[in-house]
């Protein structure tokens, strides 16, 4: 049998146990302060992050904001002088002012698209949803691009929506994500057919738009949606274009809750497609068209 513990050796042992305790609140206290130091200084971090980016936000806006007057007069001028206004010119002057308009109206479209990446990145987009039919929206993407389509050997098709129901979204950015691809499409496609569609699965409808273009190599389907991203090929070396569009394209996308995506094959042609859902949230429902949706 083991002895007896004495009064004394109980207090003793409690007292050891007391100041182990106490070592490891201590210690955990200053694992604690720590931490908190930690979070402080990430949190410092990430509002400079934070600062970082709004500034940046807010340098494109402004500059791409200043630049507009420039490029409108430059626009404007060359209009007058191509229309004769001052007197005639020589064919290599018009050739000549020709090319000033069109790299103005380029210039025109990069700062466009600048300026809207800014207000994106700023969080200063307005997304305002309304009910539209895709029938609208198709027939006027239609009229929009009847003037540039020059190219006979290229034909552009519209797919009649079936059992497509009413959307309620922003059918501006709708609009404006869909021209970027038709654009491209046109663009990349010297011959053959570029077909824009539409079809609806569980809530929420893809559109496509469909080319027998130049397609795109495996490596870059994901960096094309990056900022200033464009395939490296002698033929992208003759269409200039920002590398904007599709950058702005995706954030737009997000903004309506949904995505872009991409399929293509080199030599065969591309399929860029956009999926958001029939009904972007808050629908009125006193609107009376609401549950037929
Ligand atoms: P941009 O067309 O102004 O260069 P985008 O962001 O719209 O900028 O497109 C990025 C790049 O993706 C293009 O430069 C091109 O290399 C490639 N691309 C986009 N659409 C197509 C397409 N339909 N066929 C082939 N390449 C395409």
């Amino acid at each position: 049998m083991s002895e007896p513990i004495t009064a004394s050796e109980l207090a003793a042992a409690l007292e050891a146990s007391r100041r182990e305790a106490q070592a490891l609140r201590d210690e955990l206290e200053e694992t604690n302060r720590g931490v908190l130091a930690l979070y402080a200084e990430l949190d410092a971090q990430a509002e400079q992050l934070r600062h970082a980016t709004e500034l940046k936000s807010r340098f494109l806006a402004y500059m791409s904001h200043e630049f507009r007057t420039p490029i409108n007069a430059i626009r404007s001028i060359a209009r007058l002088l191509i229309d004769r206004v001052d007197g005639p010119l020589t064919q290599e002057q018009d050739k000549q002012v020709g090319f000033i308009q069109q790299t103005a109206a380029e210039f025109a479209e990069m700062v466009d698209d600048l300026l809207d990446l800014a207000k994106v990145e700023a969080g200063r987009v307005e997304i305002s949803a309304d009910w539209f039919e895709m029938v609208d929206l198709f027939s006027a993407l239609r009229g929009m691009f009847k003037p540039v389509l020059t190219n006979p050997e290229l034909t552009l098709v519209f797919e009649e929506p079936q059992d497509i129901p009413r959307l309620y979204t922003d059918d501006r950015k709708v609009s404006q994500i869909l021209r970027n691809f038709i654009s491209n499409a046109l663009k990349f496609t010297p011959h053959g057919e570029v077909r824009v569609g539409a079809s609806c699965q569980a809530e929420r409808v893809t559109f496509s738009v469909a080319d027998t273009g130049i397609g795109i190599p495996p490596e870059f389907h994901q960096t094309i949606f990056e900022d200033f991203s464009q395939v490296e090929s002698p033929v992208q070396k003759r269409l200039r274009g920002t590398g904007l569009g599709l950058a702005l394209s995706k954030r737009l996308a997000g903004l309506l809750r949904g995505e872009v995506a991409v399929r293509s094959e080199p030599g065969k042609g591309s399929v860029f497609s956009l999926t958001i859902p029939l009904h972007l949230d808050r629908v009125p429902a006193a609107d009376g068209e609401a549950a037929r949706g």
